[in-house]
């Protein structure tokens, strides 16, 4: 297909796709509601190559987290603004159960090569690999590139696309005077691809994420035990995040402030001064994997979302996997990842 794409959604999943989409010549226009419900505005955009309390690698992290890397460097290179940052993250087991069952691991070599026995220190253990991503600077400069080239439709919140605003026909789906060959919703926890892709069994889980300064770990630091805190320049950190299935709402809480400030300071090892609080929500599959590709029935519709709480080390993957398809339409989705999977 050598298409017009419509992206709807500027969060992560549009970013990237749009960023593939203009580096391949394929004419796209990003619709957005804006950033204020964005759960990439509020993630921290870490990449953590072992995780879970079972302390196991990401999902094929070994092949996506190159990716992830070279299409960072990529766009920092197009945008003019620094994504991917290196950090020495640290996690703590939490007992001496955890402990064991690390050691255990480590010497079968199971979280090789991002962590061995010669990474074990007196309180847990060094992962190599880690870093973050600065998602709000990718989400800002790419809508500003767009913004000047004309490829940007900015919508107020209240001013969202409905399904009732898409039209379909087996050629085109049109959007108010617009006609494009295909709409891709990218519309992360907002209700437009959970309406039209509602057969999909999709949960939504609840983030808050605390701001702190006065924190005596050097920039590029990152401590993790359950929670985890990344250490910035001057003293700042930010510690997160928090997760509550089943909630949709963007409200902060005093109990997750109070929650998130403790972890701070444990973490951190001293007293810190809390700041600014956020919340997002995150949406995610019962397989935790994310889905790409056609809706069954529409067939000029696409989606690309569910990215759960690993966006930052997917979604460059899965844009360069839209791309294709949008460039071959006879391209097909990684089985595991398609929407026809049914999510289980
Ligand atoms: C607290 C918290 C911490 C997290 N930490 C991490 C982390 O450290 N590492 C990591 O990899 N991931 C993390 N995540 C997960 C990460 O945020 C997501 O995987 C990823 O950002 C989702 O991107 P997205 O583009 O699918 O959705 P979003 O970022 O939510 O973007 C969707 C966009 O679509 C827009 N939109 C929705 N509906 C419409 C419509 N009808 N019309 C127009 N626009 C619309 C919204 O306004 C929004 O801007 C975290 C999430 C939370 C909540």
């Amino acid at each position: 297909m050598s298409a017009r794409v419509l992206i709807v959604g500027q969060g992560l999943a549009g970013t990237t796709l749009g960023l593939e989409l203009e580096v391949a010549g394929v004419d796209f226009v990003v619709v957005s509601a804006g950033h204020e419900r964005a759960a990439s505005r509020v993630a921290a955009g870490l990449i953590n190559p072992v995780t879970g309390q079972r302390w196991v690698k990401s999902t094929r992290v070994e092949e996506l987290r190159p990716i992830a890397r070279e299409s960072y460097a990529r766009w920092s290179a197009l945008l003019g603004v620094e994504l991917w940052h290196p950090l020495q993250l640290t996690r703590w087991w939490r007992n001496e159960a955890e402990r064991a069952l690390v050691e255990r691991k480590l010497a079968a070599g199971d979280l090789a090569p991002f962590a061995t026995a010669a990474s074990v220190n007196e309180r847990g253990v060094g992962i190599e690999g880690a870093a973050w991503v600065d998602l709000p600077a990718l989400l800002g400069a790419a809508a500003q590139r767009w913004r000047e080239r004309g490829k940007l439709r900015e919508l107020a919140l209240e001013g969202e696309i409905a399904a009732a605003d898409l039209d379909f026909s087996a050629e085109a789906v049109e959007w108010g005077r617009e006609r494009f060959d295909a709409a891709v919703l990218c519309t992360g926890s907002g209700r437009l691809a959970r309406e039209l892709f509602g057969f999909l069994p999709f949960a939504t889980a609840k983030g808050e994420m605390l701001a702190v300064r006065g924190c005596p770990l050097p920039a590029g630091t990152a401590v993790s035990r359950g929670t985890w805190l990344i250490a910035g320049a001057g003293g700042t950190a930010r510690v997160g995040a928090t997760y509550e299935r089943d909630r949709e709402d963007f409200t902060l809480s005093a109990e997750a402030r109070a929650r998130l400030l403790a972890d701070a300071e444990m973490l951190a090892g001293g007293a810190v001064e809390a700041g600014g609080q956020s919340a997002g929500v995150r949406l995610s599959l019962p397989d935790r994997r994310p889905v790409v590709g056609w809706h069954p029935t529409r067939p000029r519709l696409g989606i690309f979302g569910a990215l759960g709480s690993k966006g930052a080390l997917w979604a460059p993957w899965l844009a360069q996997v839209w791309r294709d398809a949008a460039l071959d339409a006879t391209k097909r989705f990684p089985v595991e990842l398609s929407v026809g999977r049914g999510g289980k």
